[in-house]
């Protein structure tokens, strides 16, 4: 038996980006003015920020020097033409619309495949993409397999398809009430959780005899194809790289949010296979993003997301990702944290309702945990729980969902395993004065979205 070799990260760092330390009192008076909502410090304030991994990451030398070569040409810019090619040798999707991140992307895709009443189901929601679906007068409706909702359970593939929640659908419904699948490569709101490549294989079987498209929602694509390549029986001697390119072929179109996998502060795109599609994307986006060549970015940042998906491909680039959230995953785990099983691509989940059982989800423990995390080490993390959910509309009452998350995202090339370190210590002072916190009452509630903006008091303080 050789020894399980460590990963590390394949690059060196050439520049630093200081970080503000604040003392204990001045974390105190911050979260206090930010209403116990870790959306409304400014970041200055923060030591690590784990908020999201969304346009967080940090770029290669090879992006940097992407930025210069920009060809700012209104129409037909060089740098559209790099951004195609990566797509289409990387991915193999036929046709390109970039666009200026995922949203943009969702919504010109929503509205040309979804006719008013249709259903849309999807491997678990995302907030953005569910909610141009029912812009578009589409309803989602979720088929993810029932592990996916339980975060005790330490099944490997919990992003799948349950099959059988599909045909339900489509007997009920007919197959010409669905718009098209919407599958996310790895599922974000499930923890960052995969799809087995049989798994896809047996749902393009089936939606090609029902003759339904497949969406790809492709953020994660990368990770996802890694978790296969580790965990898939018969997978482990391929390439990411190779594993990421039948995924995509096994669809039919997708969107992309390229600060997430394709390693850019901003962009994205849209893609298809489809001739007529194209034609219509082509021609909606110069509505709502810009010219077809550009949607809404400059040359320079299409240049960077070339050269950041042919980087976020590369077997020792994911490795190192995945590996570093999988080394604070494991180390929470030794330490007794109750987190959401099993550690997911993109970051650690904390189980609040585990971790704050005295604290009933009315006085919003992730809520209360995010904000003592940041108060104990200047770590900010996000809620994923009741706050995060929002309210009934027919009832007015909120929703109370299964999962009451804290989430711990980790940007990618940005911190080190010291910094994860510190991250799983705060953690630990914070569990062990747990019966303290009393949790939140709220004082301030936005009417759309609320946990971006949403403002508290601790209870009997
Ligand atoms: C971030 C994200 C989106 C939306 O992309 P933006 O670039 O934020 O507009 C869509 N789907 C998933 C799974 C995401 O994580």
């Amino acid at each position: 038996m050789t020894k399980k070799a460590s990963w590390a990260e394949p690059f060196k760092i050439k520049m630093v980006e200081p970080l503000f330390m604040t003392t204990r009192e001045q974390r105190v008076k911050a979260i206090e003015e930010a209403g116990y909502n870790t959306f409304l410090l400014p970041s200055e304030l923060v030591y690590i920020d784990l908020l999201t991994d969304s346009g967080t990451s940090a770029m290669s030398d090879r992006q940097w020097a992407g930025l210069m070569l920009g060809d700012e040409a209104y129409a037909g810019s060089r740098n559209y033409y790099h951004l195609e090619e990566a797509i289409r040798k990387y991915y193999g999707y036929k046709y390109v619309v970039p666009t200026h991140q995922g949203r943009g992307a969702e919504n010109i895709l929503s509205q040309i495949l979804i006719k008013k009443g249709q259903l849309v189901p999807g491997n678990m929601y995302f907030t953005t993409t569910r909610l141009h679906q029912e812009l578009a007068g589409g309803t989602f409706a979720d088929i993810i397999v029932d592990e996916a909702h339980d975060p005790r359970s330490t099944f490997p593939f919990k992003g799948n398809v349950d099959l059988g929640k599909l045909q339900a659908l489509i007997d009920a419904h007919g197959a010409e009430r669905i718009a098209y699948v919407s599958i996310a490569t790895t599922v974000n709101m499930a923890g960052g959780q995969p799809i087995s490549l049989a798994n896809l294989k047996a749902l393009r079987k089936l939606c090609t005899k029902q003759g339904i498209r497949i969406i790809h929602d492709m953020t994660r694509v990368a990770e996802n194809a890694y978790m296969i390549k580790m965990l898939e029986e018969g997978q482990g001697h391929r390439s990411a790289a190779d594993i990421v390119k039948e995924i995509c072929s096994l669809t039919d179109g997708a969107t992309m949010s390229a600060k997430k996998d394709a390693l850019v502060n901003i962009g994205g795109f849209m893609a298809t296979n489809e001739w007529d599609v194209f034609e219509e994307a082509r021609n909606m986006v110069v509505v709502y993003e810009g010219l077809h060549t550009y949607g809404g970015l400059a040359g320079r940042d299409m240049e960077a997301m070339a050269i950041g998906i042919t980087e976020s491909v590369d077997d020792d680039h994911i490795r190192a990702r995945v590996g570093q959230v999988e080394y604070l995953g494991k180390k929470l785990i030794d330490m007794g944290i109750p987190i959401v099983l099993p550690i997911g691509s993109h970051g650690v989940f904390l189980d609040a309702k585990a971790f704050l059982p005295h604290v009933p989800q009315t006085a919003f423990p992730a809520q209360a945990l995010a904000a003592e995390l940041y108060i104990d080490s200047g770590v900010r993390a996000m809620e994923r729980g009741i706050v995060s959910a929002g309210r009934n509309k027919e009832t007015g009452d909120h929703y109370y969902p299964e999962l009451e998350l804290v989430r711990l995202t980790i940007p990618r090339r940005v911190y080190t395993q010291a910094h994860m370190d510190v991250v799983a210590e705060s953690v630990e002072r914070v569990y062990e004065r747990r019966d303290r916190i009393t949790g939140l009452k709220m004082t301030y509630e936005p009417k759309y979205l609320r946990f971006f903006q949403a403002r508290f008091e601790p209870l009997g303080a």
